[in-house]
């Protein structure tokens, strides 16, 4: 399945793979899984099976179809790395990145473990950015597997931000991307948790996006900082007019 992303980081998402399972306290609210099992009972073929990881082969090739040149999410609705998606599987799908150079991929995975023992097999054409979930310190040991891989672009989402985190290992990091939870149950996230990141990412020369409060009703908490909007991105040699721009606006806000 492919649609057009509300994410204000991404412009579409790609889910050649359906389905997770929780695995950390990132995944408590889970909207992947809420979304899921409306679809299975709305009827929707594709979520027959609710929230339980099902790969979708006939949507592997489906990025090859784009000719205009896009940022895609690579399984919103899943994590490419969990152990029950075969290694072939997953191949595949680094196939068809590679194989779809005009487009920008970002794939983001909390299973790091399995990122880093199948790194090596892997393609990593520089299409292909990899990130992992940071939402607390206790999952921090991710960013070690994360940079076991040489993608062209390392990132990390902290979100949903649910603790502090202090002293990142941001060396081999090429991007941080800051939120708080939203929709039912949002656990709140700290300013000072933020900051803190924000001025980490400074002292590093990392890029920073400041992707929401979040909250209940997010569209009421908004996406300020201090006063400043953050959209910094990596600066990579294969994005289209749209990431240039939000390059731009973050150079602007920040210097
Ligand atoms: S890893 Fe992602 S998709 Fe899977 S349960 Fe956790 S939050 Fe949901």
């Amino acid at each position: 399945m492919a649609t057009k992303s509300a994410i204000e980081w991404t412009e579409m998402t790609w889910n050649p793979v359906s389905g997770c399972t929780k695995i950390s306290q990132g995944c408590k609210n889970c909207y992947a899984a809420r979304m899921a099992l409306r679809l299975e009972a709305m009827g929707s073929p594709r979520y027959a099976n609710g929230f339980q990881v099902t790969t979708h082969e006939d949507l592997i090739d489906t990025p090859k179809k784009w000719r205009k040149p896009r940022t895609i999410f690579v399984n919103s609705m899943s994590d490419l790395f969990h152990d029950q998606i075969s290694d072939s599987f997953i191949k595949r799908v680094f196939e068809t990145m590679r194989d779809c150079p005009q487009h920008t991929f970002q794939v983001l995975t909390k299973r790091s473990e399995r990122l880093a023992k199948l790194g090596s097999s892997l393609d990593w054409p520089p299409n292909v950015w990899m990130g992992v979930s940071v939402e607390r310190a206790d999952v921090m040991r991710r960013i070690a597997d994360l940079v076991k891989v040489p993608a062209k672009v390392r990132f990390l989402s902290c979100e949903p931000l649910i603790g502090p985190l202090e002293n990142i290992p941001l060396n081999g990091i090429h991007w941080v991307i800051v939120g708080g939870e939203s929709g039912p149950g949002a656990r709140p996230m700290k300013s000072s948790w933020a900051e803190s990141i924000q001025l980490q990412c400074r002292e590093a020369g990392v890029p920073f996006f400041f992707k929401q409060w979040g909250g209940v009703r997010k569209h009421k908490t908004g996406r300020t900082l201090n006063g400043s909007i953050f959209n910094e991105m990596p600066p990579s040699p294969n994005v289209g007019i749209w990431n240039h721009e939000l390059v731009q606006i973050g150079r602007v806000a920040h210097t």
